[in-house]
This record gives C-alpha cells, structure tokens and sequence, in this order.
C-alpha cells in the first residue's frame, strides 16, 4: 500500500526533494536561533562589544529572510506537489471508473463514487503535502532539540523529558478520538449530501405529490446527525487543544522554577536558561506536527485504501488478446442458446434463446413488462455477458471482437433519454465528435428536429440544462436520434423509443425512425404495435421464452398470443402489461 502510495510521487520527484531540501534548512535555522540568543546573551552582552551584536542581529536578518524564502517554496510549492498528486490520482479513478462494467454501477450509488472522488482524495492530498514533510520536519527538530538541550544540560533535560513523554502520549490518544469524531463527522455529511442530491434531483416529482414537508423532515434527520456529530467533534477539539496548551504551560513552569532554582545554584547561566526555554517551546511544534501526522496518515490512508479498492475492481467484459476490429459489417445478428441472469444463475431472465436478424432486416420484439426485452438488447452491445450460448455478429461471436468497435457499429435509442448538460450541438456532436456543423444540422435534418432548433433564439448553441431539462420529451428523444444519425452505425436498437410520447410526436418521430433504420439492421422494441407491423420479423417474448415468431400477418392468421395483443390495441385498448 505504502508502495503504491510513493509510486505517485514519482512524477512530481524534483519537486518533492526541493520541498524536503527547504523544511530541512527551516529545522536547522530553527534550531540555529537559540543558539544565537545564548551566544549573545552568554559573551556578546557580557563583553560590552556592540559591534557584535550588531552583526549578530544582521546575521540574523539574513538567516531568517532565507528562512522566509524557504518557508515560501514549502508552503506553496509542498502544496503543489499534494494538489498534483491529487489531481493524478483523481485521473486515474477517473480513467478506471469509466472502464468498469455496467453492473459495477447498477450496484453502487452515485453518491459513494462521488465521495470517493472528493472526500477521499481531498485527505489523500493533504496527507501527501504535509506527510513526509510533517514527520521529516519534527523528527529532525525533535532529535536536534534533543541533543541540544542535553547538552546545554542534561539533568534538566532528563527531569522535563518524562514530562514531554507524558505529552506525546496525551496527544496521540487525545488526537486519535478526535480524528475518530471527525471522521464521522465526514460521513454525515456524506449522508447530508446522498439525501440533498437525491431530493434535489427529485424535486419535482417532490412537488407535485405535495410531499415537500416529508422531504424536509427527512432531510433534518441527516442534517441533526451531521450536527450532533460535529458538535462532539468540537469538543474533542476542544480537550484536544486545551490539554496540549496546559501541559505545555506547565513544562514551562517546570523549566522556569527547577531552571532557576539551577541558576541560583550556579548549575546553568542566564544565557542557557534562555536558549533552554526557547527549545522546550520549540519542542512543542514537532509534537503538534507529529500528532497531526498520525491523525492525517490514518485517515488519509484509510482513504487510499477505499481509493485502491476501487483501482483494483477489474472489469469483467473486456477485449480478448488479439480482438477483431470489425470493418465494414454487414450487420446480421444471431442468437444462439443464449442464456443470461443478472445475479444469481437460478433466477434467469432469459434461456435458451435463438434468433436471427438478417443484414439490413428489421426484427420486432413484443412481450409483456419484464420479459427481458431490454436486457437481450444490452446484450448485443456487452453490456453484460451471457452466461451461456453465444451471441454472432456477422458470424464473428461478439466476445472476440473489440468492444470498442463492437459499440461503434450499434446505435441504441432508448425510452429514457439522456442528453448531458451543455448545448444541443454538443449533444449531437456526441455520436461523432469529430463531425463537422454541417454533418450535425443534416442529423438533426434527418431526425426531424432542425426547424426546432433554429427556431430557438441560440438555435444549435441552445443550452438545454441539466440532463436536457428544458426540452419536451419527444424533443429530446429527437436529438437523441440525430446523434445516432451522426453516429451512422449499421446496426440499430430502438428499445420503446416512442413509448413515452404522445401520438402526434410519436408519428414525428416514427418517421425519424423509420428514416434510420432504412438499411441497418435494426432490433425494434415497441409498445404501440402499430409500429412493428412492417417489420421482416416479429417476436414474441415472455417470461417463458420466445413464444412467437413470424411475419405480422402469419401471426395475426396464428390467433395466439400476438394477435390477442394487437387485436386488444386495435379496439383502442392497451392492456397494462404490454410494454
Ligand atoms: P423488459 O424490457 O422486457 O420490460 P427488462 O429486460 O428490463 O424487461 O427486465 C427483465 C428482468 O430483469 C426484470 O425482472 C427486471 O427486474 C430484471 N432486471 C432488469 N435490469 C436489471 C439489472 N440491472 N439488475 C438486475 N435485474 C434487472
Ligand atoms: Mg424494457
């Protein structure tokens, strides 16, 4: 863990050995000054020679302006190489999240990446500033102050020592409470966050059920927790805080009476007595920075493990050594025994299922809610992986081929639209970005949506908000068709694109559709089977498998299962679970 944990320091090396190189010499010119303030107070004054304290204070002017200098490059360089290694670290998470399969994040909750992302590596990086120079800082003016009070006097030392024991001991246990609150303070407020993202983005359906009172009172219960957890936070800051301030005290009143009791007695004089007084208060900061290092390490690296954790999750679905990269498909698609569960092997959503769509054909799925239809769609891309059988593209089974070229040549066109944020160009852009402006308003020509857009006051430079917010359904289902269009892949999957809109947007935008499949091969899902009724195949499928299969009139001659579904449709009917 430590391993990989340096390993990010690397990159950032140079830096890094200057940051250490700069709290080096700030230790040692720390530990220079009482030793000045000795020499002064011991022989300079004594002596009655001026000149030489004026060039002791010069001495010290300039030592303490490259103090100062020093002091610069590790406060703001030190925190560049944190901020660094933080920004590499989140690129990496970045980068490795968008590898992960799909079902990575059908189980985990948007919220836990996200404070993985934030919170996690926000601790990382302070731990990776202020860490090795913490614990390289205080272990040098620890030891330095050490050797130098023992030997301005060593029985002084050895009596004020177990006092300072008492003090490292009271402050890490003291520390490790407080880090302990604080760390649950953290994950309140991960909560107060899950609970404000999820009612936001829920605002409106809060609304227009009236239940905002419901959604305040849930919010309040996250909200008094975070409190309650931050208040003890507090207090523990405050024994914390208080604790060190007072025994520090009290090591100076050790110093000072058991000191001059040692001046009256002639053991030490007035100039060791200063210079010892300014190292025990010296020996404070390596004990703060010390206690603040183990406080940071535990937490910052109790934040890279959840980081590393992540980094190791590997993806199931990914490119075979030496993976096909398809060119030019033809685009037929087959089925063979195929089976698939999501969780568990007993509990199947789809068995042995078999079929085929020509190149260029167009095959209808129909079946009730929950038969499986999207799921044998979100096969064809991988976006998860059979359990058995084998799906073929072009003859080639879809797992020796590359995923990316595999996902090149699908569109797929869902019910539940999602435009990302930002303008109605980006958002078509996105099937090809590459594309030129042209190629974009001939897409968005071809999915009936271009006198729409110029019709806006910023016509394709439209910001249409947040997940497309500020656009009718059936509009951004249509922008989401132009980018397929700009995608241009010879296979299509139209899973209830339609489903969610009107009729007359519907026939808009059936004719968009229509248009995009002509020649590719498309595997349509439909609710209204008006639509399908033109389609090389129709089939049918349940929870217990395919039940149908054939052209619409075979089907409708058939009398079955088919026919009873449409024949309920066509009396203007649409029977609850037929989706
Ligand atoms: P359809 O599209 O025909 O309505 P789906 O393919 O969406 O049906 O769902 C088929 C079954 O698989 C349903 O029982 C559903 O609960 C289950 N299911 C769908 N998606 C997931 C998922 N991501 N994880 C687990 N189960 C799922
Ligand atoms: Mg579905």
């Amino acid at each position: 863990m430590i391993k990989k944990f340096i390993s990010y320091y690397r990159p950032h090396m140079k830096l890094f050995i200057l940051d250490m190189v700069c709290a080096f010499f700030i230790a040692v010119l720390d530990l220079v000054f009482p030793m000045m303030t000795r020499e002064i107070v011991n022989n300079v004054i004594p002596s009655g020679n001026i000149r030489m304290l004026y060039i002791f204070t010069i001495v010290l002017v300039v030592l303490y302006v490259f103090r100062a200098i020093f002091n610069y490059i590790v406060d703001y360089w030190g925190h560049v190489v944190g901020t660094r290694i933080e920004h590499d670290m989140r690129r990496d998470l970045f980068a490795h999240l968008q590898t992960l399969d799909i079902s990575y994040f059908d189980n985990t909750k948007t919220g836990y990446i996200m404070s993985r992302i934030v919170n996690d590596l926000n601790e990382i990086s302070e731990l990776a500033h202020h860490g090795p120079e913490d614990l390289f800082l205080s272990i040098i003016m620890l030891i330095g102050s050490f050797a130098m009070l023992m030997s301005i006097n060593w029985k002084l030392t050895l009596i004020i020592f177990t006092f300072v024991i008492a003090m490292i001991w009271f402050a890490i246990t003291k520390r490790k409470k407080m880090a302990e609150s604080f760390r649950n303070v953290r994950k309140k407020i991960a909560n107060v966050n899950a609970q404000l993202e999820n009612s936001i983005s829920g605002i409106r359906v809060a609304k227009s059920f009236t239940n905002e009172e419901y959604e305040m009172e849930k919010f309040s219960i996250g909200n008094r927790e975070f409190k309650e957890s931050r208040e003890f936070a507090f207090k523990s800051m405050a024994e914390f805080f208080t604790g060190i301030r007072f025994l520090s005290n009290m090591l100076n009143v050790v110093v000072v009476s058991v000191g001059g009791l040692f001046l009256y007695k002639n053991v030490i004089n007035t100039g060791d007595l200063f210079a010892y007084l300014l190292y025990v208060n010296f020996f404070m900061q390596p004990i703060r920075r010390l206690t603040q290092f183990t406080q940071q390490y535990q937490s910052g690296m109790a934040g890279f493990e959840r980081f590393i954790e992540i980094l190791n999750i590997k993806p199931s679905i990914v490119d075979k050594e030496n993976a096909i990269e398809l060119k030019d498909v033809k685009g037929k698609i087959e089925f063979k025994n195929v089976s698939f569960s999501y969780n568990s092997k007993n509990n199947r959503v789809l068995s042995n299922i078999n079929l085929a769509i020509e190149a260029g054909k167009t095959l209808a799925l129909v079946g009730p809610s929950g038969a499986g239809k999207t799921t044998l769609c979100h096969l064809i891309p991988r976006f998860y992986e059979v359990d058995s059988g084998e799906i073929l593209l072009d003859g080639i089974n879809i797992k020796d081929i590359s995923i990316k070229s595999l996902r090149k040549n699908i569109g797929l066109v869902q019910q539940n639209v999602f435009l990302f944020t930002g303008t109605i160009k980006e958002n078509i852009l996105y099937g090809r970005p590459d594309a030129s402006f042209e190629e974009v308003v001939e897409a968005a020509k071809n999915a009936n949506i271009h006198d729409f857009i110029i019709s806006l006051p910023d016509g394709y430079d439209t910001y249409i908000g947040e997940k497309g917010i500020k656009l009718s359904g059936g509009q951004k289902q249509r922008i989401s068709i132009a980018r397929v269009f700009l995608k241009n892949p010879p296979i299509l999957i139209l899973d209830e694109a339609t489903s969610a809109l009107d009729n007359e947007t519907e026939i808009i935008i059936q004719n968009a559709l229509e248009r995009l499949s002509k020649d590719r091969t498309t595997l349509v899902i439909a609710h209204r089977l008006s639509t399908i009724k033109n389609a090389d195949e129709i089939v049918v499928l349940t929870d217990k498998g395919i039940q149908e299969r054939g052209k619409h009139e075979e089907l409708i001659e058939k009398n079955g299962l088919y026919a009873s579904l449409y024949n309920a449709q066509f009396k203007g009917f649409i029977p609850d679970d037929v989706n």
